[in-house]
């Protein structure tokens, strides 16, 4: 088991507006191999919230499963049609892992959930785990996975009766594809997140609006002798033990910054998932 070591939490100044990354870093949420385009991403998906629209290329059916260790909360599986609204009628899932976060997918097969995958309200899942097929129920144009990381105000009451998160939402942080975001256009391989990633990226930059600088490592990150986060600016370092921000590092007035340890190795989640299996987390938000 590590032993987590927190050496600094950081610097916040008016929290920026605009939405912020995840705390959770996420596998991509497909059967390994799985060749995923992100149809719409966090910042052209409809309506004002981080939410994801993404599909397997090539030929189903496509596999969709649980981009982190967790427990199903929600399970609507019941539903057969392509539908437009007032209602949506969607099938969906919702799962709340140990980090607080809570992830959502949307539009599976009907009883694909409950049938194919056998899974029902408190099952714990790992990573990994199928959960359904991809497909076109509800208020989907086209066959697709609908995707989004949340917190609930209230765990007594945190869905609507269609299944909306009452609560805030973030951008979903994935592990293994460029820059740690999705883009729309793009498309990505998926499979798991691994251990923590011993690759330290931009340890020196300067940052604006709507950009994010992750890091995943082993033991220690160190930003480098020049990291400055503009107003406006979202940040994060997260690592397996331990973050030291050097002398150079610079949270302007607007920008939003946090520090976080991500142990990879001991799990207050399922035991069952594994000596991969994660969650942490600390920070300054
Ligand atoms: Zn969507």
């Amino acid at each position: 088991m590590n032993q987590l070591i927190i050496t600094i939490i950081c610097v916040l100044v008016n929290i920026a507006a605009s939405a912020q990354a995840s705390k959770g870093i996420y596998r991509i949420p497909y059967a390994n191999g799985t060749q995923v385009r992100i149809w719409q991403d966090h910042i052209t998906h409809a309506g004002d919230e981080p939410e994801i629209d993404m599909a397997g290329v090539g030929n189903g059916p496509f596999r969709i499963v649980a981009a982190e260790d967790g427990e199903i909360k929600f399970i609507q599986d019941s539903f057969s049609a392509t539908t437009n609204g007032n209602p949506c009628n969607n099938n969906y899932v919702w799962i709340a892992h140990p980090n607080g976060e809570w992830t959502k997918y949307s539009h599976f097969t009907q009883n694909s959930v409950t049938g194919n995958a056998g899974l029902s309200v408190g099952d714990q899942v790992c990573a990994g785990t199928f959960l359904g097929f991809e497909d076109d129920v509800g208020c989907a144009n086209g066959e697709h996975l609908h995707f989004e990381v949340g917190i609930p105000f209230d765990l007594n009451d945190p869905i609507t009766a269609g299944g909306f998160i009452k609560g805030n939402e973030f951008i979903p942080i994935i592990c293994n594809i460029a820059g740690n975001v999705f883009v729309q256009g793009t498309t990505d391989t998926a499979g798991p997140c691994g251990s923590c990633l011993s690759t330290l990226n931009n340890t020196n930059g300067t940052f604006n609006n709507q950009q994010y600088d992750i890091d995943i490592a082993s033991v220690q990150v160190s930003a480098g002798g020049h990291v400055v986060f503009n107003a406006g600016s979202t940040g994060a370092y997260r690592a397996g033990r331990r973050v030291v921000l050097t002398s150079g590092f610079h949270a302007k007035r607007g920008s939003s910054f946090y520090a976080m340890i991500k142990d990879c190795n001991s799990s207050p989640g399922n035991p069952n998932c594994g000596a991969n299996s994660k969650v942490l987390a600390i920070d300054n938000q």
